[in-house]
C-alpha cells in the first residue's frame, strides 16, 4: 500500500501548537509523521507515542465530549436512549479502566487503542483525591449537560434539523483546507446554531477565533448568511453560554487573517527540524508531551531557545 503523503491543511488547533512552541508544532505535526508503521525508527515511533499523551483535564473533557457524542448520536440514530445516570456511570468506568491502562504503560504497545496520561508517562505523583477530582469534574460536567435546557432542546429537535455531530470536516479558503470539528450544529429556523461544550476555564480571545472559524465553515458549508449563524460555548464547568457571531463586514478580516496565519505555516512545511525553535521560555514546557525527546532537556549540545 502506497503510504500517506502528510499534505499541510490548517487548524485552529495546529496554530495553537505553533504559537505555543514551534519546536513542539514540528515534533506533533512532522517528527510524529509515519509512527504507526511497523518499520518505524525509534525516534518517530517515540514522536508518535508522545503525540497521543494527554494531561488529566484533557483527559477528563475527552470522555466528557466522547459521552455526549455518544448519547446524541443514539438520540440521531433513534436507537435505544441512554438514562444520564447510565451514561455517567459508563463514564465512571472507562476512565477507571483507562487510568489503569495508562498506569501501566500499555500506550507503548499500542497508543491508539490506550489512554496515554502525561502524569503517567513523566511520573507525577498525585494524591489519589487530585484523580477522583477529575473523574469527579468530568461527571459534574456531564450532569450538567443532562440536566440543561439545551440538552433538552437537543432531545426534541426534529431529525431534519440536525447538521453534524463532531464530525471531522474542512473547508477551502484561498486553497488551503481548513479543518474544523463542530461538536454539535442544527438549524435555527432560517439560521443555524453552533454549539462547542467546554470542560474548563477557555481564553476568552482564543475562543472566539475558533467560533469565528466554525462561523465561516457553517455559511460556506449550509450556505447562509453569517449573520444568520450564532455559535455558543457551553461552559459545562462553570454552566454558562456564551455566544459568539459575527457581522458580515467582518468576514473579510477574519478569513484574511486565517490565510495569513496559514500562510506563515505553510513556508514552513517539509522544512529541517532546526527551522523550528524551541519555545522562547520555558512555560510551555511544563505541560508539554515531548519532555522527553526535546533537546533543551536532553542533549549536551542542547539548543538554549
Ligand atoms: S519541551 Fe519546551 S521547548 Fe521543547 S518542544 Fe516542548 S515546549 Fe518546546
Amino acid at each position: 500500500m502506497a503510504s500517506l503523503e502528510n499534505v499541510f491543511s490548517w487548524s485552529h488547533s495546529r496554530d495553537s501548537c505553533f504559537r505555543r512552541c514551534p519546536r513542539q508544532y514540528f515534533f506533533t505535526y512532522y517528527g510524529a509523521w509515519g509512527g504507526w508503521e511497523r518499520g518505524a525508527d525509534q525516534r518517530t515511533r517515540a514522536f508518535y507515542v508522545l503525540k497521543q499523551l494527554r494531561g488529566r483535564k484533557m483527559w477528563a473533557g475527552e470522555n466528557v465530549h466522547n459521552a455526549i457524542r455518544y448519547s446524541l448520536s443514539a438520540i440521531r440514530d433513534g436507537g435505544s436512549l441512554f438514562s444520564a445516570e447510565s451514561v455517567i456511570e459508563q463514564t465512571l468506568q472507562n476512565m477507571r479502566s483507562q487510568w489503569r491502562d495508562s498506569g501501566e504503560g500499555l500506550y507503548w504497545e499500542n497508543p491508539k487503542k490506550n489512554c496515554a496520561l502525561w502524569e503517567h508517562e513523566y511520573d507525577i505523583e498525585l494524591p489519589d483525591e487530585e484523580w477522583k477530582a477529575t473523574v469527579d469534574h468530568a461527571l459534574d460536567c456531564l450532569r450538567t449537560f443532562f440536566t440543561s435546557e439545551t440538552f433538552q432542546m437537543i432531545a426534541t429537535l426534529p431529525r431534519d434539523a440536525w447538521l453534524e455531530l463532531e464530525d471531522l470536516a474542512s473547508f477551502e479558503l484561498d486553497g488551503m483546507k481548513i479543518w474544523v470539528q463542530l461538536d454539535f450544529a442544527h438549524r435555527d429556523n432560517d439560521g443555524i446554531a453552533i454549539y462547542d461544550w467546554k470542560t474548563g476555564r477557555a481564553d476568552k480571545e482564543t475562543t472566539h477565533q475558533q467560533l469565528a472559524g466554525y462561523i465561516l465553515y457553517a455559511a460556506q458549508r449550509w450556505r447562509v448568511p453569517p449573520e444568520q449563524i450564532v455559535a455558543r460555548e457551553f461552559n459545562l464547568a462553570a454552566n454558562s453560554i456564551h455566544e459568539t457571531r459575527i457581522a458580515t463586514d467582518e468576514i473579510a478580516s477574519l478569513k484574511e487573517s486565517i490565510i495569513i496565519a496559514a500562510d506563515e505555516l505553510k513556508k514552513l512545511h517539509g522544512v529541517a527540524e532546526e527551522n523550528f525553535p524551541l519555545a522562547e521560555d520555558e512555560a510551555p514546557c511544563k505541560s508539554c508531551n515531548f519532555l522527553r525527546v526535546c533537546p533543551r532537556w536532553h542533549d549536551d549540545t542542547a539548543e538554549s531557545g
